[in-house]
């Protein structure tokens, strides 16, 4: 799941050049080739819309492109540098996209919010964890709220 700001995303377009040449706004040089791109209202050499980050010619891998801190990038990066994967299901907060996750079911958490929301243990590869209400338990205290028959988060 990536959630993203569409507000970044620039749509590009491939067009014959009519009447005058036009200058390409990332070599400054007039463009003769037999097609040009246009985004962010300005021309561009096919050669010369590329990301910033990974040097790919953005006319070839799609018809978006996107910007953000005046950097011009391809969708995947622009992913990797500023998407989220969604809110953390135990602290709320943005995770973005570049950070390693837990997920349990539908959730996401960072790493350091998954735990056990009564006791704070932490889970290695193999330990058993439960949901319930949305809570992410331990097998001690899920056994126990079992016995209670609550799951009412305890407040200390
Ligand atoms: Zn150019
Ligand atoms: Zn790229
Ligand atoms: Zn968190
Ligand atoms: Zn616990």
């Amino acid at each position: 799941m990536m959630v993203l700001d569409k507000e970044d995303g620039v749509p590009m377009l491939s067009v014959q050049p009519k009447g005058k040449q036009k200058g390409c706004a990332g070599c400054n040089r007039k463009i003769k080739d037999r097609y040009l791109l246009k985004a962010l209202d300005k021309y561009w050499h096919e050669d010369c819309l590329k990301c910033a980050c990974c040097d790919c010619r953005l006319g070839e891998v799609g018809s978006t492109l996107y910007t953000k801190a005046n950097l011009i990038l391809c969708r995947r990066d622009y992913l990797r540098l500023f998407g989220t994967t969604g809110n953390c299901a135990a602290c709320s907060k943005l995770i973005p996209a570049f950070e390693m996750v837990m997920r349990a079911r539908e959730n996401v958490y960072h790493l350091d919010c998954f735990a056990c929301q009564l006791c704070n243990q932490r889970f290695c590869v193999g330990d058993k964890f439960f949901l319930k209400n949305n809570m992410i338990l331990c097998q001690m205290d899920y056994e126990e709220g079992q016995l209670n028959g609550s799951f009412e988060p305890q407040v200390q």
